[in-house]
């Protein structure tokens, strides 16, 4: 079965300010459909087709390789994406709570000091790629990765592990628009829009 692209789950525009409609726009319309179109593309007329978007990339090396790029590409940008729009909600941010505010606190010393960690992975990726929270055998990290990797695909394929909490896209085509290179300025704005209930669902599933 082909993979599908899922509407926003809010408005182009319900992410203003921090992130502007038209970016909204290209980037779940375009960039992500484009992710989409191009993982079928990849996959059709193989057993591939079968598989969810997650048994696909938990398994990139039991591609075949002259799908293993492309599937790899466009199956992890799919998710990614995916991933990035239902993390964040309008109307959020603030700070965790509970159990997660606590392993967060134990992980990284404090909220603000997991903040820094976590804007400075996403800075600090060269090019394009993922700024992440996981949770890797009990414990909360801070981890990024290149271009559409993803920590379910694995440490021999992305460098990193572990199940992913919160994801933010830190490709130019996410916030060119309204931050040009100001990268940094993205990555602040975005705690203005996570769902930490969500997080803290995706924490306690994972533990
Ligand atoms: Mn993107």
């Amino acid at each position: 079965m082909a993979h599908e692209l899922a509407p926003l789950p809010y408005a182009k525009d319900a992410l203003e300010p921090h992130i502007d409609a038209l970016t909204m726009e290209i980037h779940h319309g375009r960039h992500h459909k484009a992710y989409v179109d191009n993982l079928n593309k990849a996959i059709a007329g193989t057993p591939l087709e079968a598989l969810s978007i997650e048994a696909l990339i938990a398994d990139i090396p039991g591609v075949p390789e002259n799908i293993r790029g492309p599937v790899r590409n466009n199956g992890g940008g799919h998710w990614n994406h995916t991933f990035f729009w239902n993390i964040l909600a309008p109307g959020k941010g603030g700070t965790p709570t509970g159990e997660l505010a606590e392993a967060i606190n134990a992980a990284f010393g404090s909220f603000a000091d997991f903040q820094a960690k976590f804007e400075a992975a996403g800075v600090g990726r060269f090019g394009s790629g993922w700024a992440w929270l996981v949770v890797n055998g009990g414990k909360l990290e801070v981890v990024s990765t290149a271009n559409q990797d993803n920590p379910l695909m694995g440490k021999a394929v992305s460098g990193t592990e572990g199940k992913p909490l919160l994801g933010v896209d830190v490709w130019e085509h996410a916030y060119y628009l309204k931050y040009q290179n100001v990268r940094a300025g993205y990555l602040k704005a975005i705690w203005n829009l996570v769902d930490w209930d969500k997080v803290a669902a995706l924490y306690a599933a994972a533990k």
